[in-house]
């Protein structure tokens, strides 16, 4: 049950997708313009607790990629944009090479009643901020696009498909459900997470604003640690 919540997470986000698009076209960070100011928040690493780290982030639970919201006017610092980062795909955040222990609050597919479901625990009914319920970020997914990585995956997941006789409709289902690993052979989970261009977006809350970091553009790298 534990071992699986983070693709069964990801399911319901697939399912809420298909009802109605809940994904936004997001721009990727700009490089010209060094000399502009923008804004992003630091946060921790999650705690592995000595689990074995996510081979992908390497236990940081980021992706490689940055986004970034432009502001309708700049703020009075005069950053002109907000920088978020993006959740790893593979291990959606916890930065654990296995699901093994983690926390349901720490992968981007959380929901409320998931502490309660594979914790046991309920969220505490006073939180100091009632918009991200003491997180300090909220995730957003959206549209990334296609990288010749990504491409390149679906298309091996799709000869996988092939050779079993299945459709891409039977591996979206399998997947969604944690058992594409099952249908196609060990590996298959990866892959179609790696075709996958959804991305999930670490948006600040407001309640972090004190720790929030103003640099110029070509000082960003270095600024976040990357
Ligand atoms: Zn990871
Ligand atoms: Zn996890
Ligand atoms: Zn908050």
């Amino acid at each position: 049950m534990v071992a699986n919540h983070a693709r069964k997470n990801a399911a319901r986000g697939r399912r809420a997708d298909a009802g109605g698009n809940h994904r936004q076209a997001v721009d990727a960070v700009r490089a010209e313009q060094d000399a502009e100011l923008i804004l992003f928040v630091p946060y921790p690493h999650p705690d592995l607790d000595g689990a074995a780290p996510c081979a992908d982030c390497q236990g940081t639970g980021l992706g490689e990629d940055l986004y970034e919201h432009a502001y309708e006017k700049p703020l009075p610092d005069g950053a002109v944009a907000l920088i978020m980062e993006t959740f790893c795909g593979i291990c959606l955040g916890c930065g654990r090479a296995a699901h093994d222990g983690c926390r349901p609050d720490t992968h981007a597919t959380y929901e409320e009643d998931d502490l309660l479901d594979e914790w046991g625990e309920e969220e505490p009914a006073e939180v100091e901020c009632f918009s991200c319920r003491g997180r300090t970020f909220n995730v957003t997914q959206g549209a990334g696009e296609e990288t010749a990585e990504s491409v390149e995956a679906h298309e091996l997941l799709m000869a996988r498909a092939a050779e079993h006789g299945f459709s891409e409709w039977d591996v979206r289902g399998a997947f969604a459900f944690g058992e594409l690993d099952l249908m196609l052979g060990k590996g298959s989970t990866e892959l179609a997470a790696r075709a996958d261009t959804t991305v999930w977006l670490r948006m600040p809350c407001g309640c972090r604003e004190a720790a929030s970091v103003t640099v110029r553009r070509d000082q960003l790298s270095e600024a976040m640690g990357r």
